[in-house]
């Protein structure tokens, strides 16, 4: 039986094994700090979003221990039944302090967050714009929507503003954005887009994924430049990043809020997060509010490696993050490129197409890494500058 569904698939897979763009799973057998061992060798991870180390921070781990003596390992049931608990309560009250918003509701990730939240506020007469780098999760959520979708060219304000004035639409119109760009790094012009919206009198969903924990002194990318969570805005973030726990929020009004828990179906329709890990994230993001120090030492550890990268004259993106793509030409030589840092003890992996459209090597800098590490970085990007195979 299904011979030729196998067929296909088989073949399909060997023609992304012949195209270098096999994917496979990677796991690590051990993690101590930003040390991790994989196969028996052991790197320094350069891979993961956890920015300020935060997963590792012992009250963070203590926070989760605790609440499972609490309320033990699973939830049990969705939150409408009774798998919510007052960690849940008590953090949707800490995101709303963090976040300055009437109200915010946690869900169980990012990816369901956005897969979730943008069909329950566009369906058929609606308009999205959409950033075309953002967030698959994003691209998703606007498919089950229904909505009428425009891709709007990268951060290009001009065509945004024609695309918006230029298509009638009978319902409303949504701008969406990630706010940091996961792969390149970049920002978002959210001043420009927030007072366009207003104009326009449009939505504005920001993805704050890689913004939240980060930019505006740990804030989120509103923070950063100034503005207020006014009502047309609607804000998105992840608690598995910067914040090192696992699972997302959204930051609305208290209407807003309310139409989500009666609507959006990752919501209603799937188990609550276990208080273990909704407790670590208030611990987390506790510290994130009172202590800027962990922030200081990204921005450090990030101002470090991009000086190496500037004076190799590395082909990067304009990132502004803590997140620095090293470009390359095509896979074969991001290939090589990763295998060289490999071998220093550097644990960098290529993305590839179609997750991005030039190939490349994802640094992420976090505050983590010790100075050891940023130095064994470093000499590995010069000791790779000196091998003849970059874009
Ligand atoms: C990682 C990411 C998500 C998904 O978040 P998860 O919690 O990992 O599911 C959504 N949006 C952006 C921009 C991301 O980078």
């Amino acid at each position: 039986m299904f011979e030729k569904f196998f067929e296909i698939i088989e073949k399909k897979l060997q023609q992304l094994k012949d195209q270098q763009l096999y994917r496979s799973i990677i796991d690590m057998e051990t993690a101590e700090g930003m040390k991790i061992t994989i196969k028996g060798r052991s790197y320094i991870n350069f891979a993961s979003n956890d920015y300020l180390g935060l997963s590792k921070h012992p009250l963070v781990k203590k926070s989760a221990q605790k609440a499972i003596e609490l309320f033990g390992a699973g939830s049990g049931a969705a939150r409408l039944l009774s798998g919510g608990t007052l960690i849940h309560k008590e953090l949707e009250k800490l995101i709303c302090k963090f976040k300055d918003s009437e109200a915010s509701l946690v869900l169980n990730s990012g990816y369901t967050a956005n897969s979730c939240l943008i069909p329950a506020i566009a369906d058929e007469d609606d308009l999205i714009l959409s950033d075309e780098l953002n967030h698959a999760s994003i691209i998703d959520g606007c498919r089950l929507s229904r909505a009428k979708k425009l891709i709007y060219r990268h951060k290009d304000l001009q065509h945004l503003i024609r695309l918006i004035k230029d298509t009638p639409c009978n319902g409303k119109k949504i701008i969406i954005t990630d706010t940091v760009f996961s792969m390149d790094g970049d920002i978002a012009p959210i001043r420009e887009i927030y007072e366009l919206c207003k104009s326009e009198e449009a939505l504005l969903y920001i993805d704050d994924a890689h913004g939240t924990g980060i930019l505006g002194e740990g804030h989120g990318t509103l923070k950063h430049f100034g503005l207020s969570a006014d009502n047309f805005v609607i804000q998105m973030g992840t608690l598995s990043k910067a914040v090192g726990c696992f699972g997302a929020f959204v930051c609305g009004t208290d209407i807003l809020i309310n139409w989500f828990i009666n609507s959006a179906r990752g919501f209603i329709f799937s188990t609550a997060l276990p208080s273990s890990v909704v407790a670590s994230s208030y611990a987390s993001l506790k510290i994130i509010m009172e202590d800027k120090t962990l922030i200081k030492k990204l921005w450090e550890n990030t101002q470090r490696v991009m000086n190496t990268i500037k004076t190799l004259k590395l082909s990067t993106t304009d990132t502004q993050t803590p997140i620095i793509p090293i470009l390359f030409e095509n896979i074969e030589d991001a290939m090589r490129a990763s295998n060289i840092l490999n071998n220093s003890g550097i644990y960098a992996p290529v993305i590839k197409p179609p997750t991005v459209r030039t190939p490349r090597i994802r640094i992420s800098i976090s505050a983590g890494h010790t100075e050891e590490d940023i130095e064994r970085l470093n000499k590995a990007l010069i000791n790779l500058y000196q091998q003849p195979h970059q874009a």
